[in-house]
Parts: structure tokens; C-alpha cells; sequence
């Protein structure tokens, strides 16, 4: 496999990304185009951007290895988009085996398939929703929220619960307390137990 960009990669993460402590390693590419998007790198030309191979990337955040079997953590995938990745993320878990636990950050803005394929190597889910409202999904995002909803009710069903964390942001300017209600009740109504609501720190330019 070809190397792939990625924006950045962040060691000793306790409690933010998964289970247990955890390297952060983010993906260059996302298919949504949020209007408060920290990680604008992700969406520019990635001609600056260190580049990874699977085995790469293994071997660069192996020197952890203790601390992730001791803690049963690993390493958490963001970006960008991680599940545009698949291919990278199944060969890295053939690398890692079963030792790490393997946790993917992703907007769940991408074909089913992708997700069929990433719910075989991926341990837990955190699923940055958004919001339910199609029109304010749309208007922030600039992405299909039916997409990301049908997925994320078929991941809670095909992984279970406890393994699918959802943000549920409150956005200034985008939505408000009671539409992040609608979003939370829906959730529950989909079985989803693990709900993580907070609000956008929005800097002002
Ligand atoms: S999903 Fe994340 S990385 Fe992609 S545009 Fe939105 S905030 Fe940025």
C-alpha cells in the first residue's frame, strides 16, 4: 500500500480517545466541509504533510506498545475522515493484532461499505454526529445527514451500544439547546446510550 497523509500524530492520550492511553494519528481528507473545523489542515493541499505506510505508522507508534497492553488502549484514528482509510486501517490491524484496541473518530459521512469494513478492525466507535436537522446539517457541514444517520443506526445495531460514543454539539450560530434535544431523543430512540453533548468553542477572527 502507498503511504497516505497524515496531519498529525499525539501520543499519551488518557481518557479522550478511547479506552485506556492512546495515540491519536489523524488523517489528511474529510468529505464534509464544517464551518468551524479545527483541523483545516485536513482539507488543504497535503504536499507539507508527512506521510505514513501501515507498517510505518506501526512501527513509529509501536514504542508505546506497553502502555497500550497495559491499559488496554491503542490507537485512536481521526482526522479528516478516517473510515475514507479502510484499506490503511485493515492493514494496520493485521499488523497490531488484538493487543490494541483500535478506535476510529468519524462523521460517518462515507458508503456503507466503509463502515461494514472498518466495524471488523475497529474496537469503538465516536461518532460526531452533529445534528439531526437535515437543513442545519447541511448548511453547517455541507454533507447528506440521512447518510450519516442511516450508518450510525446500523453501526449501533451491528457493534452494540456500549462500544458507539455520540457528540452531540451545541454549534453558536447553527443550532440550539432544543434542537441538540430533538438529536439526543432520536439517539435514544435508536438505542444509543453513550451520548456526549458540548458545545463548539467558536474563536473570533
Ligand atoms: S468532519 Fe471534522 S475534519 Fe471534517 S470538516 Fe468537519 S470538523 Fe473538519
Amino acid at each position: 500500500m502507498e503511504a497516505v497523509s497524515f496531519i498529525g500524530i499525539d501520543r499519551h492520550r488518557l481518557g479522550v480517545d478511547g479506552v485506556g492511553v492512546t495515540t491519536l494519528a489523524a488523517f489528511h481528507g474529510c468529505p464534509l466541509r464544517c464551518k468551524y473545523c479545527l483541523n483545516r489542515r485536513c482539507l488543504e493541499p497535503p504536499e507539507e504533510l508527512p506521510r505514513y505506510t501501515p507498517q510505518q505508522l506501526y512501527d513509529r507508534v509501536g514504542v508505546d506498545n506497553l502502555y497500550f497492553i497495559a491499559t488496554g488502549g491503542g490507537v485512536c484514528f481521526g482526522g479528516g475522515e478516517p473510515l475514507l482509510r479502510v484499506d490503511f486501517l485493515e492493514e494496520f490491524k493485521a499488523l497490531c493484532g488484538r493487543g490494541w484496541n483500535l478506535t476510529a473518530e468519524t462523521s460517518l459521512q462515507v458508503p456503507r461499505e466503509s463502515v461494514e469494513r472498518a466495524v471488523e478492525v475497529v474496537g469503538d466507535f465516536i461518532v460526531d454526529i452533529k445534528e439531526s436537522n437535515t437543513e442545519i446539517y447541511k448548511s453547517y457541514t455541507g454533507g447528506d445527514a440521512a447518510l450519516s444517520w442511516a450508518n450510525l443506526e446500523w453501526l449501533i445495531q451491528k457493534k452494540g451500544p456500549e462500544h458507539v460514543t455520540v457528540r452531540v454539539p451545541l454549534i453558536p450560530d447553527f443550532n440550539t439547546e432544543a434542537d441538540c434535544d430533538l438529536t439526543a431523543a432520536r439517539l435514544k430512540a435508536m438505542g444509543a446510550t453513550r451520548i456526549d453533548r458540548f458545545t463548539y468553542r467558536v474563536q473570533q477572527s
